[in-house]
């Protein structure tokens, strides 16, 4: 008997917020989002295993992610802005 498993993440849009990008410095829509990563058996998803969020800046030139804390992401979807430290 052989075991197939693995990891999988998958990415979730929460919303997006108006503020400056923390590593390029421009100001627009930045992504709130949640990624969930998985344990898969047989390549079906599971166990839920890490969730993880990010706010990931929408500037194609830059692209960074700055990961917070669930709060905070909670905190910057209800305010519409803020910072991300
Ligand atoms: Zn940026």
């Amino acid at each position: 008997m052989f075991l197939i498993f693995g990891w999988r993440t998958k990415a979730q849009l929460l919303g997006t917020v108006l503020m400056a990008c923390r590593v390029c410095g421009q100001p627009g829509n930045l992504l709130v989002v949640r990624e969930v990563t998985r344990l898969s058996l047989f390549f079906i998803p599971l166990i839920p295993i890490r969730t993880k969020y990010v706010v990931r800046c929408a500037n194609p030139y830059c692209g960074a992610g700055t990961g917070v804390s669930a709060d905070e992401a909670r905190r910057l979807l209800a305010t519409g802005a803020g910072s991300t430290r």
